[in-house]
């Protein structure tokens, strides 16, 4: 039993606008994982079971992360800023010739100093890119699984076979489709025209990998302008011709905020009409994107911290939440309903609050999945970015720690 959990109940209106959210008070129990009741703190509950205090702390769904790189990362090591990049791209390449090769004896043990960083800031589902290549070729995703076997009953997972030095500049389909045998998800790409050189054979070979394992796509499109653009319309053309509505992701996408007014809207009707999602870091240096026109014409969109240290970027914290203030503050999301809505995007959709103030989480039958925090609604958990102080993943506590309560005078402690 999970005593005491505050939940959201609704919007207080004032002049038809949303001026705060209203919380009950309720106690909760969970059975093997799942959400069996919830009831009024007045009603009597069974004594004989396990019981934990929420002092009125705030239930939201967990977080997910939906871009990192957990198999390379100076994470867990001495701190080394990004390198520098001469030749773009190229010369991130050169770098990993010999740097992968230097990471991959502590590569686990990194992964795992990276999952419990991001369970400490409540996600409890991580999609990981992980490099195949022909300088590691499959023992990075053979580190990257010993993890994430160790922490499976804390983190769901899924994982994308990314062919960071180029699908076609490295030659490296046969790694792919060695890679999608090994319980791997989806399919990664790279930058098809400015890395690959041939848009068309290497959007073509990685949709070709994802129908024969029936698998996802989730490319890393960089590239601005016109062959950015290309490379979406065409990738659009593909997804619905190989019949994969809605397992296909473009990670950041940046092209997107290259768009003129009305071809914008054009596009991500285009792409909300396949299922295709669009991954961001939320970045606000020489581009914004557009997410609040995406999320209007009904695109999903994610949040990934994508690097957190590494010899790309030093700046990531691992705080989807933080991903998501971000957001806010850079679109200017400031008012009690908008903050309550970008609640979403750390999320992966679920809210307490459905768009007109319907509770619509937790119901009964919903994995007990979630994070507790100090304080009183999303809204407020958005902008203030509260200290998760428990992180529950299917019924365990993944991180932080519930204090529990017992007639017997025994005060046991649950940790992550
Ligand atoms: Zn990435």
């Amino acid at each position: 039993m999970l005593l005491n959990v505050r939940l959201e109940s609704g919007y207080q209106y004032e002049g038809g606008e949303v001026v705060a959210t209203s919380t009950v008070l309720k106690n909760i129990r969970i059975d093997q994982g799942k959400i069996t009741k919830i009831t009024d703190t007045g009603v009597p509950y069974e004594k004989h079971l396990d019981c934990y205090d929420a002092d009125g702390r705030l239930l939201l769904p967990s977080f997910k992360e939906m871009h990192i790189h957990l198999d390379k990362t100076y994470y867990g090591g001495p701190w080394k800023a990004a390198a520098t990049r001469k030749n773009g791209i190229f010369s991130m390449i050169e770098l990993e010739q010999s740097l992968l090769l230097e990471l991959l004896p502590t590569a686990q043990e990194r992964a795992e100093k990276l999952i419990e960083l991001i369970l400490g800031y409540g996600s409890t589902f991580a999609r990981s890119h992980c490099n195949i290549d022909p300088v590691v070729g499959l023992k990075n995703l053979e580190k990257l699984q010993l993890a994430l076997a160790n922490y499976s009953d804390k983190l769901g997972h899924e994982i994308v076979a990314f062919p960071q030095h180029g699908l076609l500049l490295s030659d490296s389909e046969g790694l792919i489709r060695e890679a999608m045998q090994l319980g791997v998800t989806h399919v990664g790409g790279l930058d098809p025209t400015k890395v690959d050189g041939d848009m068309e054979k290497s959007l073509q070979t990685m949709v070709q990998i994802a129908a024969d394992y029936q698998a996802g796509i989730d490319i890393h499109l960089h590239e601005g302008g016109e062959t950015g653009l290309k490379a979406i319309r065409r990738l659009a053309d593909l997804t619905e011709e190989a019949g994969l509505q809605g397992k296909v992701t473009i990670s950041h996408a940046f092209a997107l905020a290259d768009l003129a007014p009305g071809a914008d809207v054009d596009m991500a009707n285009r792409l909300a009409s396949l299922g295709i999602s669009i991954a961001s870091h939320v970045p606000n240096g020489k581009g914004v994107m557009p997410i609040p026109m995406l999320q209007e014409q009904n695109v999903n969109v994610m949040l990934g911290n994508d690097s957190i240290t590494d010899h790309w970027s030093p700046f990531g914290i691992g705080d989807i939440l933080h991903k998501a203030h971000r957001a806010a503050e850079l679109y200017g999301w400031s008012s009690e309903y908008k903050l309550s809505r970008a609640l979403s995007l750390a999320t992966g959709g679920i809210t307490p609050l459905n768009e007109s103030g319907k509770q619509v989480w937790p119901k009964v039958g919903d994995e007990a999945t979630a994070v507790l925090v100090p304080a009183s609604c999303s809204a407020e958990t958005v902008a203030r970015l509260p200290k998760c102080d428990a992180v529950l993943y299917k019924g365990n506590v993944a991180s932080g720690s519930l204090h529990g309560v017992k007639p017997n005078g025994k005060n046991p402690k649950m940790n992550g």
